[in-house]
């Protein structure tokens, strides 16, 4: 008896929040990431998991709705970080969690960034690399296991044979071996294509590839060509055949300008691209996505001993500080810059220092907060889903005190989350 009198009180409540119920948010200011303008005294009517009204002034919710009072805060669109390894954290041990951790302690680990990646109001990320832990975390986080962002995967990066992403580079011999496609090392055209292909049966969203070598990869250069083209044409056409872009880690010249006339979609890094890349970029519509902290971080750690291996320690010192003036004399050339920070290389969390690097060389606050939000969301080809607070977007929905527009390190404070009509944090 008891118990079908229970079950009768939750039939009722559950009956009740399938009403009509919905949220208004009163923002004092109001960044909805269409353009540049900041507008003051806002109401956000969210229902469910989308916004379904946006309008000045501050509406009063009918009895069955409930307030969301951000009337002394900025409100801003949930942030967008286009270059994260969930799945790892910056760290001395890191070279050797290789041959500790099992996939199943990397998921625990993972669950945890990404947690911490939302409480800091990044509601969407692109994972450019992992295990394939990345591609299962996405779907532990829609399906609701599990808090964090909206993830967008890539799977396992694809390399060369000793190239920037070559799962066992600097093993002894007998551990070394050749891998394969099926590890996403790939050499000719034939296997190329393999790879993106078998990265489509594991689920990816897109592929990424490491056009030239890389600052953390236990090899000699950091930045020499790492792929031919016609390996680079067969990725990007078979990748498009999956409506699939690909994203191309570089920092060396020649593998950049390669990577761009192959048609890839984004650069990541570009630490040495010239006016010769930069205009390839322009002509080609590619996106630069810069990871400076990730530049400024690895040069800091390069001078702490034992940090990083021999290898990494040069190439950290030289490569790292010049990313903060690429992003500068790319800016200033008008290539298309969309947020990404490569956070995992440094911590989990930190993403909106970037915020202050774009701004401390040039770019207005305006433009920054557009890059991870309207920029970012196109990249994606999200644009008619998230990157603004309009009228039929998902409630992915911010807020942080003052205004970024004057100091924009106040987005390294977010207080309040939203993703999908839930809040997840409200200070
Ligand atoms: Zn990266």
């Amino acid at each position: 008896m008891k118990v079908r009198l229970i079950l009768i009180v939750l039939i009722a409540g559950l009956a009740t929040s399938l009403q009509a119920q919905q949220t208004y948010i009163h923002a004092g200011y109001l960044f909805d990431g269409t353009g540049e303008e900041m507008r003051s005294n806002v109401t956000i009517i969210v229902d469910g998991d989308r916004i379904v009204e946006v309008q000045d002034g501050f509406l009063r919710p009918d009895s069955e709705s409930s307030l969301i009072d951000l009337s002394n805060r900025t409100v801003l669109p949930g942030l967008i970080d286009l270059h994260v390894h969930l799945e790892n954290e910056t760290g001395p041990s890191r070279y050797l969690d290789r041959f500790t951790k099992n996939p199943e302690d990397v998921a625990f680990e993972s669950s945890l960034y990404a947690k911490r990646t939302l409480m800091a109001g990044f509601t969407t990320v692109r994972d450019l690399g992992g295990s394939g832990v990345n591609t299962s975390l996405r779907d532990a986080i829609r399906a609701g296991y599990v808090e964090g962002p909206r993830v967008i995967s890539v799977g396992k990066s694809l390399a060369t044979t000793g190239g920037h992403a070559d799962p066992t580079n600097s093993f002894k011999r007998d551990l070394m071996g050749s891998p394969g496609p099926e590890l996403g090392v790939v050499n000719g055209e034939v296997e190329a294509r393999e790879a993106v292909r078998q990265n489509y049966k594991l689920g990816v969203d897109h592929i990424k590839i490491t056009a030239t070598g890389g600052v953390l990869s236990v090899a000699k250069s950091g930045q020499n060509p790492q792929f031919m083209n016609d390996e680079l044409q067969a990725i990007v056409e078979t990748a498009r055949d999956y409506e699939m872009h690909v994203a191309a880690h570089a920092h060396g010249k020649e593998g950049m300008l390669r990577a761009v006339k192959a048609g890839v979609h984004t650069i990541e890094h570009g630490t040495y691209m010239d006016e010769e890349v930069i205009q390839a970029m322009v002509d080609h519509g590619t996106y630069y996505v810069p990871t400076i902290t990730a530049g400024k971080f690895v040069a800091e750690k390069a001078e702490v001993d034992g940090y990083y291996p021999p290898l990494v320690v040069p190439k950290a010192r030289e490569i790292g500080p010049l990313i903060q003036n690429t992003f500068a004399e790319a800016y200033r050339y008008g290539v298309k810059i969309a947020f990404g920070t490569d956070a995992g290389v440094f911590h989990h969390g930190d993403n909106a220092q970037e915020f202050g690097y774009m701004v401390e060389v040039g770019m207005p606050e305006a433009e920054a907060l557009l890059s991870a939000t309207q920029t970012a969301s196109a990249v994606l080809g999200l644009e008619d889903q998230i990157g603004s607070v309009e009228a039929g977007k998902l409630a992915d929905i911010i807020a942080v005190d003052g205004n970024p527009l004057r100091d924009i390190s106040t987005l390294e404070n977010v207080r309040f989350v939203m993703k999908e009509g839930v809040v997840y944090k409200h200070d």
